[in-house]
């Protein structure tokens, strides 16, 4: 078992990544960084659904620019995405950034180095080594023939001896590979190795559906070995689903203790609801609840109640009724067509009795 307290904490704006059981949920914007009104929004609709830190890419001067604006109008910590370019490092830097994934081997001579490292320095900045199994260095492929973990490890080794070498330790590494295992084995042999926070990811995931279920068998396989301080699910879909996906995720381990659950039994032929529908409501519905309640949708009442004896309120078919149940016993009956609705109503209590509390 790895400890994800174990590892060092490392500050990325006003969140501490690292240090604690605490997995701090990422994800990346998917406008054109410049068109600032545009990143903004998608960033408000990241935060809004569970996102704790967000990254842009930074390709080109007027992204490095727009950094400014963009910190003026959002509250979480801002990363950039730098690939080989140091001079936007320093300019994302300058214009206030709380983080820069750039890999330092990759930026060429000493002085480029050192002068991104001093700038980060000087703010407090963390760097995420970002090895990728799709990127690996010439000389690690030459070696090892194809990527592998060995060859991931050898490769952000290299990145963190640059970095250590000019006394700097502010650093976050990601080992990402759209390959599961191979993710895993990297991950793996990256927490025997240092104590550096991990940043999670199965990169190439895919669309929302196979790469939720690639980012689950990934990323979960990790968490359970208590590996990873941040995690990023990649999928190509709007990055708010990255978020639903992630907070599932963390959920299923306990590691987000702000989110409600909901129960939904698998239909059968005994189903005397549209529950498929109702379920579908009612999890959209609690994706935006920030209390730990768990809420149960079953369809029918045979062993509906019972069954779901743990959730704080839930409802079970009936015929063109629903019977409303706390904690497996039933308080009413409810016709069909106001379930959901009635539901919602005692989902909105329960949640405001947690933040009463
Ligand atoms: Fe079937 Fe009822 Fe169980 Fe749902 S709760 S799976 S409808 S028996």
């Amino acid at each position: 078992m790895y400890l994800r307290k174990e590892t060092r904490p490392v500050q990325v704006g006003n969140v501490t990544i690292g240090g604690s059981d605490q997995v701090i949920i990422q994800s990346m914007t998917m406008t054109k960084t410049h068109d600032v009104k545009a990143t903004v929004e998608q960033i408000h609709r990241l935060e809004e659904a569970g996102c704790q830190v967000v990254r842009v890419t930074v390709n080109n001067e007027e992204a490095a620019a727009a950094i400014k604006d963009i910190k003026k109008e959002i509250s979480i910590p801002l990363v950039a995405d730098i690939h080989f370019d140091y001079k936007l490092a320093l300019k994302a830097i300058e214009n206030g950034i709380d983080k820069v994934r750039i890999n330092p081997g990759n930026i060429g001579r000493r002085e480029r180095v050192e002068a991104v490292v001093k700038a980060c320095k000087e703010r407090n900045i963390p760097i995420r080594i970002g090895v990728n199994a799709g990127s690996l260095e010439k000389h690690i492929l030459d070696k090892y023939g194809y990527p592998t973990a060995e060859g991931m490890l050898e490769s952000a080794l290299h990145h963190i001896r640059i970095l250590e070498d000019l006394d700097f330790q502010n650093i976050i590494v990601s080992m990402k590979a759209s390959d599961v295992p191979l993710a895993i084995e990297a991950y793996k042999k990256a927490a025997e190795s240092f104590d550096y926070p991990l940043h999670l990811g199965i990169t190439e995931s895919g669309t929302l559906f196979a790469g939720t279920v690639k980012s689950a068998a990934g990323l979960g396989t990790l968490l359970s070995m208590g590996i990873g301080n941040t995690v990023r699910v990649s999928l190509s879909a709007d990055p708010v689903e990255e978020i639903k996906v992630a907070r599932e995720l963390l959920k299923t381990f306990g590691l987000v203790s702000n989110a409600a659950t909901l129960v939904s039994c698998p239909t059968c032929g005994r189903i005397e609801i549209d529950l498929i529908s109702v379920a579908n409501e009612i999890e959209e519905y609690l994706s935006k609840i920030r209390a730990p309640i768990k809420v149960s949708v079953l369809g029918c009442a045979v062993n509906g109640p019972g069954e779901a004896k743990e959730a704080d309120i839930g409802i079970a078919g009936s015929v063109g009724e629903g019977l409303l149940f706390r904690h497996g016993e039933i308080v009413r009956k409810v016709p069909e067509k106001d379930l959901v609705a009635e539901l919602k109503k005692e989902i909105d209590l329960l949640a405001e009795k947690y933040e009463k509390t």
